[in-house]
């Protein structure tokens, strides 16, 4: 890593601020390549673009009509956070969500992309078309998903969406529901009351209970 480099100078404030350990730090080591590609992209994409606004870190939320309201909004129904927005002065959106894991199918992504795009329709009424990418850290690729214009958002999409959501709240609403532990338990904001997951008082460390069900992955 070239010293003098915002990637480097980003590690050095972490190692500061944060007290990084050796092990720690050498975890982040890997990123940094790909983090300064990331950085390079970014400012080409920024000198060739018409760049109305950017958002970085955007947390938006949607009511239960999908309106717009906010992450935090007492009549929010469903959020979510961009890692990086462009509004483009020609109508287009760009949504980059950043990903540690190595580079995989965007199918794996789909949903979350088609959640953004809602999102950003419902948010941007003034949108042509979204183009949704997902910019996996350690490799610094980039890549794009399927843009989606305005029309197809409205007439395929939201459709596509209120079915997702029925589907999630009919196997939660299940006579019998089973937690199904997973690498996504690491981020998800439900895993102090899940039944699947205590918290040794003393120690934080995690303890799985058992659920009488097989987990997905271990
Ligand atoms: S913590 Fe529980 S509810 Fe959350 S993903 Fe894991 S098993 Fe599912």
């Amino acid at each position: 890593m070239e010293r003098g480099t915002p990637a480097e100078a980003a590690l050095e404030e972490a190692h500061r601020t944060l007290a990084l350990t050796s092990e720690e730090r050498a975890g982040l080591e890997p990123l940094l390549e790909g983090i300064r590609r990331f950085i390079e992209t970014l400012a080409h994409f920024r000198a060739r673009s018409s760049i109305d606004r950017e958002l970085c870190e955007e947390r938006l939320g949607l009511d239960e009509h999908l309106e717009p309201t906010g992450f935090s909004a007492s009549d929010v129904f469903f959020r979510g956070a961009w890692d990086l927005g462009f509004v483009l002065a020609d109508g287009r959106v760009a949504i980059v969500d950043h990903k540690a894991s190595r580079t995989k199918d965007l199918k794996w992504h789909a949903e979350q992309l088609r959640a953004y795009a809602i999102m950003a329709l419902a948010h941007f009424p003034a949108l042509r078309k979204v183009w949704p990418a997902i910019h996996f850290v350690a490799s610094g690729e980039i890549v794009w998903g399927r843009p989606t214009n305005a029309d197809e958002i409205r007439s395929s999409l939201r459709a596509w969406f209120i079915s997702w959501i029925n589907d999630a709240a009919a196997r939660a609403s299940a006579p019998d529901p089973q937690p199904v532990v997973s690498r996504f338990c690491d981020h998800c904001g439900y895993r102090p009351h899940c039944p699947a997951h205590t918290m040794e008082a003393a120690g934080e460390r995690l303890v799985q209970i058992s659920t009488g069900r097989a987990p997905l992955l271990r």
